[in-house]
């Protein structure tokens, strides 16, 4: 049993059915679409294969579409790349023909770079790779010196040491991508780079004005998000589920500032009942290897300790050698943390104040199961979701089990820490046997067995907000 879900990003790695099927099986409860890669109808037969191979396993998969946001990136390079060396002068212009870079400059597609730097400023190219310190800026060029020599190849990326490139969060491109996911009925959408709420605001407008249901994922990866608290809690407000984007962040806020800022993330996200996923890295040598380094292995559990809901894989399932490996091992990490955790208990949402019946009942359930000790299982008939995710704020090993009758709100609640969704038919939402069947369910699965304790919550009308009951059963 594990508590704590997987996301995997696809890719040229897990294209193929019968390895997305593995990758499922294995363990991950959700897959990204990358969206800074690959054509559309790739993104597409992944849906189809993905929606198959959870059907054919009997388990719900969440879809995640990741938009590339506004990644500045350099142009392209003459003879592919160039070596820079250091104390060398190297030329970022807007003015330039983009393939023609060489060892004195190159072109940038974004023109606000010009206006954003300053003298002294510091870029980052290729995730810190090479580094250029700003030394001259003129109406088309940023004259910089190169201070961490290295090779530099084509459209690597550019960002800004702290952070302070105005580009909007959404590009041309991610409204494009935003029709695709919508078409696609991806159940997250991620936006890269937001700066503010409002820029979550408006991709949720753009997601609904699409025909789409996707709940919005910000990805904190900008200095400026991090910088105050009322900055953080902005963005964090404004979104269904947030992301420790730990690649682009550590670049902008540097690794000495990132442990402290993943820390701070997860517990807010966790006080302000936002779920939150921890990204980027975390068995990056599973690339190549098949097993994680022991550094690895306590990333992951770091994360897991922090209360994340989920830890994520990227190019280790997109174009590792081992992905099937790499799903298998966070998987492993992922169990033996949460047996040894002594559960550090975050009770907040315990102790919120809220008029809300629903709330009332979830958090009383999670109250009960906790203090009574032998509670096996929460379960719960929801609508939305909505019960589920409230009680999945209560930090526990506790399992929750989420009774739906739309397929939407199963695979959404996939991401959730602690909660299994299952699906059944409207008529058994609301039959008067419902905690028969809850009981004869909870049992055939191996949740509960005879004589042992479990809560179940509901409804006496099945609308959403309408949970109203709790019920302590003994099978
Ligand atoms: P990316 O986002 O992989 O899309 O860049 C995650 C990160 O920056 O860590
Ligand atoms: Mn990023």
């Amino acid at each position: 049993m594990r508590n704590t879900k997987i996301v995997a990003t696809l890719g040229p790695a897990t294209s193929d059915y019968e390895t997305l099927k593995s990758l499922i099986a294995a363990g991950a409860n959700v897959v990204r679409l990358n969206f800074s890669h690959g054509e559309p109808a790739d993104h597409e037969d992944r849906v189809t294969k993905v929606r198959k191979a959870s059907a054919e396993l009997g388990v719900h998969v969440a879809i995640l579409g990741d938009l590339q946001g506004p990644k500045i990136r350099i142009a392209r390079f003459a003879e592919g790349s160039v070596v820079l060396e250091e104390g060398a002068e190297f030329s970022l212009r807007t003015d330039m023909d983009k393939t023609a870079g060489d060892s004195q400059a190159v072109a940038v597609d974004y023109e606000a770079l010009i206006t954003d730097c300053d003298p002294g400023d510091r870029l980052l190219l290729d995730d810190g790779r090479v580094v250029l310190v700003v030394k001259e800026k003129l109406a088309t060029e940023l004259k910089c010196e190169v201070v961490v020599a290295g090779k530099l190849s084509n459209n690597k990326g550019i960002n800004k040491e702290g952070g302070g490139l105005s580009a909007a969060a959404l590009t041309e491109k991610d409204y494009a991508d935003i029709e695709l996911a919508a078409s696609l009925d991806v159940d997250y959408l991620a936006v890269s780079f937001p700066r503010t709420g409002a820029d979550l605001e408006d991709a949720r407008q753009r997601m609904n004005a699409a025909g789409g249901n996707a709940l919005i994922v910000a990805k904190i990866e900008r200095a400026e998000v991090v910088a105050t608290p009322e900055a953080m809690t902005d963005v964090i407000s404004a979104s269904d589920v947030v992301m420790v984007a730990r690649g682009d962040l550590a670049v902008e806020i540097g690794d000495a500032a990132l442990p402290g800022a993943q820390k701070k993330i997860i517990e807010r996200s966790r006080k302000l009942g936002v779920p939150v996923i921890t990204a980027t890295q975390m068995m990056e040598s599973m690339m190549d290897a098949p097993a994680p380094t022991r550094a690895e292995v306590l990333d992951v559990a770091n994360a897991v300790l922090d209360g994340t809901d989920a830890v994520m894989l990227s190019g280790e399932t997109a174009a590792g050698r081992y992905p099937i490996e790499t799903v298998t091992a966070m998987a492993s990490v992922i169990e033996g943390t949460e047996a040894y955790e002594p559960q550090a208990i975050r009770d907040e949402a315990l102790h919120k104040d809220s008029g809300q019946v629903d709330e009332a009942i979830a958090n009383a359930a999670m109250y009960t199961a906790r203090h009574m000790g032998t509670i096996k299982v929460v379960a719960n008939m929801t609508e939305s979701g909505h019960t589920a995710s409230l009680m999945s704020r209560v930090t526990g090993a506790l399992p929750i089990v989420a009774f739906c009758r739309r397929k939407r709100v199963a695979n959404r609640l996939a991401l959730l820490r602690n909660v299994t969704p299952i699906l059944i038919s409207a008529d058994e939402m609301v039959s008067d046997t419902r905690a028969e069947m809850v009981t004869h369910a909870l049992n055939q699965r191996g949740w509960v067995q005879p004589g042992e304790q479990f809560i179940l919550t509901y409804g006496s009308v099945n609308r959403p907000g309408g949970t109203n009951n709790m019920k302590i059963i003994t099978v």
